[in-house]
């Protein structure tokens, strides 16, 4: 069995979505679809909850209704005209009940995190009747589930824990024996549902990680991720001018060049297949010819140089020092105490003897981390940080990659250097501004000079 996950823009239009029947109905395996919601969906309906937040409900209301339009013209992808009619009045009671809340909402000017999942949930649940629409029109056989019956999270509205029991048994019980009788369910990825029935959402780009959660839940062979480039790329493709698609890439790489900012897996992605082994392809919907990237336990081989660049923009520096407690032992503790209790992960540290440097994507609980550890250190904050960083195997084996990597940086100011941990990833921090120049270097230094040998080292510095 195989898990074929399609994002935003393999569903965007009904060009999109006929590609799509294409490559589905061209797998002999048994399988499940999930979708994301039709591209920038997401976007508007976030939009739509904060102008109901604003109070302004006319504005809220042709927001959906504008979204309910895009949705209907969709339906031209079924031709038989019951099953049409059928799909269309879904449609329009999805929208009308989307219509109701947000106008809800607008009268009391408040949407709260657990509102602003129902809302961000209706993306999902319209695809996801589109998708599965055409696909019995074009004679797959297939079926919608509510993925909110599947797929079941903790309380964590915006940023849902899947509770991965709860969710494997109502996979086994609803969604496999579907598969394996030769249907094809069609699921919304990112949305599910505490055990109480809640709607939750799993994180910006989290259908990925919902196609990861069924695909091991299921036990399938493999987890597909089509989207709308050829693959992992040896460097975000809005950033350097000629990406190369990575062909392989360990487990290990592909969640660190996702974490650290490769949009087209979500961080989480990686997980629930590395405990199972299961390999996760990346492909292109709109060239389902290209081979695109594995992902597997092993590593690729990438030459003589890393995998590929990854850059995550916007984060904040925050440095801590302490010269009461200087070196003392339990400083440390106390720091990441408080990142812990503000449930907020850090990314990049570095320590000097008098202070420990932190990066954090995830400025919700910041103003309150920096009030807490005012209390027993010095504490500065620098926002509009970014962080580039190379990973691959090779780094481990060639030490003067690390080398490479800081001299294609030359003349731009470093704010923090880290190497080591994974030995899989050296890791720069640097200014927002200075991102472009940086990954462009990066890659021309890595990916498009001929490999060269380094300069002799000064006899000095022998
Ligand atoms: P989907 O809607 O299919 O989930 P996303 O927009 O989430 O697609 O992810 C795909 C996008 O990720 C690509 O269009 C590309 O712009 C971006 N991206 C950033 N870094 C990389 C990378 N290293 N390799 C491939 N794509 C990347
Ligand atoms: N539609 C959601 C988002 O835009 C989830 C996804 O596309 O993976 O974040
Ligand atoms: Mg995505």
């Amino acid at each position: 069995m195989i898990v074929m996950k399609f994002g935003g823009t393999s569903v965007k239009d009904v060009a999109a979505v006929r590609r799509l029947i294409g490559i589905v109905g061209g797998e002999q395996r048994p399988k499940v679809v999930v979708v994301s919601a039709l591209s920038k969906v997401t976007d508007a309906l976030i939009q739509a909850g904060r102008l109901a937040e604003q109070g302004d409900a006319a504005a809220a209301a042709a927001a959906v209704r504008a979204l309910h339009r895009r949705h209907a013209e969709m339906a031209v992808l079924v031709e038989s005209p019951q099953r049409k009619a059928a799909l269309v009045a879904a449609l329009d009671e999805l929208f009308h009940e989307l219509e109701t809340i947000v106008h809800a909402l607008a009268v009391v000017e408040e949407v709260s995190p657990r509102s602003a999942d129902t809302i961000a949930a209706f993306g999902e649940l319209a695809s996801s009747r589109i998708v599965a629409a055409a696909f019995e029109d074009a004679g797959l056989r297939s079926c919608w589930l509510d993925a909110r019956q599947v797929l079941i999270t903790d309380a964590q509205h915006g940023a849902a824990q899947p509770d991965r029991q709860a969710t494997d048994q109502r996979l086994l019980s609803l969604v496999r024996p579907l598969a394996l009788e030769g249907q094809i369910p069609v699921l919304g990825g990112f949305i599910g549902a505490t055990a109480a029935g809640l709607t939750t959402t799993l994180g910006r780009g989290g259908s990925d990680y919902s196609a990861a959660l069924f695909g091991a839940g299921l036990g399938a062979d493999e987890i597909q991720i089509w989207t709308d480039v050829d693959g992992m790329l040896t460097g975000d493709p809005r950033l350097v001018a000629a990406p190369k698609v990575v062909p392989q890439l360990s487990f290990d790489e592909a969640s660190e060049l996702a974490y650290f900012g490769a949009k087209v897996l979500h961080p989480s992605t990686i997980l629930p297949a590395v405990r199972l082994g299961i390999p996760v392809r990346i492909l292109n919907s709109e060239r389902p010819e290209a081979e695109g990237t594995l992902i597997t336990r092993e590593a690729g081989a990438h030459g003589d140089g890393p995998a590929a660049i990854a850059c995550k923009r916007g984060v904040t520096r925050i440095d801590i020092a302490s010269s009461r407690m200087l070196m003392a032992y339990g400083f440390l503790r106390r720091v990441f105490e408080v990142f812990e209790r503000f449930r907020t992960p850090v990314d990049v540290v570095t320590t000097s003897e008098v202070s420990v440097s932190v990066t954090v994507d995830d400025r919700r609980a910041l103003d309150a981390i920096v009030a807490e550890l005012s209390g027993f250190a010095d504490v500065g904050r620098e926002d509009g940080m970014a962080i580039v960083c190379a990973v691959g195997q090779r780094l481990r084996d060639d030490p003067c990659l690390a080398a490479r990597f800081l001299g294609a940086l030359e003349g731009l100011p470093l704010a923090m250097v880290s190497l080591g941990g994974s030995r899989m990833n050296i890791t720069v921090v640097l200014r927002n501004d200075d991102v472009e120049p940086a990954m462009e270097r990066l890659h021309r230094r890595f990916f498009e000079d001929q490999p060269r040998a380094e300069p002799a080292l000064a006899a000095h510095a022998r």
